[in-house]
């Protein structure tokens, strides 16, 4: 009987490998027209300047609501595109409408906004992120010193020399670079030494507890003052209480995101808060 079960316990768990495998096919397929047919959008969440409330920057998040699959989670459709060979074209699309988009907004006036854009490890591999990004600012008309990319701490990524090479084209095509998450992943003291970053995000799972636990405020505490040594900006990301953005403040942290601030908007919405916004 024993044996009996266990051969459907198995039988379960490989028909719902399948199942998961099954659908990660069709949400590439779907993905791909939709990449083709611009059916994908970018919302976009504003990053304050704590001190004085100005926006410094917004952050381009993908958005995919399928006729078939309803909403996709953007973690989900990064990673059917890492899987199925369309992460390049998927982050090239990303980078095109986030530039158009600032593009557009600095014609309207705010020169001074810049936009985030996260872009995945698998892209770091390929050798030619760099010439994207340059054919992107070119095409978009885009100042360079507008353009942040958002890295995570993926260990794959620092595993190569070649991604520190990356990392050196990109800055000196002139735009920024941010390490997304931080805190979560593997980056070790030396990584925070080679690499040529500009900015350090520190994740929402930190902020989340700050006011509750006093470790994950002193490891913010800690996170902050390590940015300021090593000459990079912070940003405190997932801020949704008025004592979280109060003790970040007095810890000196520069940047802000969260949704007690702004939550991510569509693109039309955000240019409404910008007309509302005095700089
Ligand atoms: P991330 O880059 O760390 O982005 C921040 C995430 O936190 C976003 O989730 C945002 O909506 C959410 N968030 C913002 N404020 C708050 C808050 O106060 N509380 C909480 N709980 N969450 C907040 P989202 O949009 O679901 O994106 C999830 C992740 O997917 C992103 O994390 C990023 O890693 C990835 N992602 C999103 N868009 C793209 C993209 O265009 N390209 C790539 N490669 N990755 C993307
Ligand atoms: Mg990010
Ligand atoms: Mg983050
Ligand atoms: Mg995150």
């Amino acid at each position: 009987y024993a044996k009996h079960s266990r051969t459907i316990a198995v039988q379960l768990y490989e028909s719902g490998m399948d199942e998961r495998r099954l659908r990660r096919q069709k949400l590439a397929i779907a993905l791909q027209a939709a990449i083709e047919q611009d059916q994908l959008t970018l919302y976009y969440q504003p990053i304050f300047r704590l001190d004085s409330g100005d926006i410094e920057s917004v952050e381009a998040l993908l958005r995919w609501s399928s006729p078939e699959f309803g909403m996709v989670h953007p973690l989900e459709v990064i990673a059917v595109a890492e899987h199925y060979g369309l992460a390049h074209r998927l982050n090239e699309w990303v980078l095109q409408s986030a530039c158009q988009q600032l593009h557009h907004w600095h014609q309207s006036g705010y020169y001074w906004l810049k936009i985030n854009v996260n872009v995945s490890p698998s892209i770091f591999m390929d050798g030619e992120l760099a010439l994207t990004v340059q054919k992107v600012l070119q095409s978009s008309g885009l100042d360079a010193s507008t353009l942040v990319l958002e890295i995570t701490e993926d260990t794959s990524l620092w595993d190569t020399a070649s991604s520190v090479e990356t990392l050196q084209q990109l800055r000196e095509l002139g735009i920024e670079i941010a390490l997304d998450d931080f805190g979560t992943g593997y980056s070790s003291f030396s990584h925070l030494r080679q690499l040529p970053l500009n900015k350090l995000k520190i994740d929402k799972s930190f902020v989340a507890d700050m006011t509750t636990d006093p470790r994950a405020y002193n490891l913010v505490k800690t996170i902050v003052s390590l940015a300021g040594s090593l000459d990079m900006k912070v940003t405190a990301e997932g801020i949704e209480l008025p004592e979280q953005k109060d003790q970040l403040q007095q810890l000196g942290c520069e940047l802000g995101q969260g949704y007690l601030l702004a939550r991510p908007m569509p693109g039309d919405d955000m240019t409404e808060q910008l007309l509302h916004h005095t700089r």
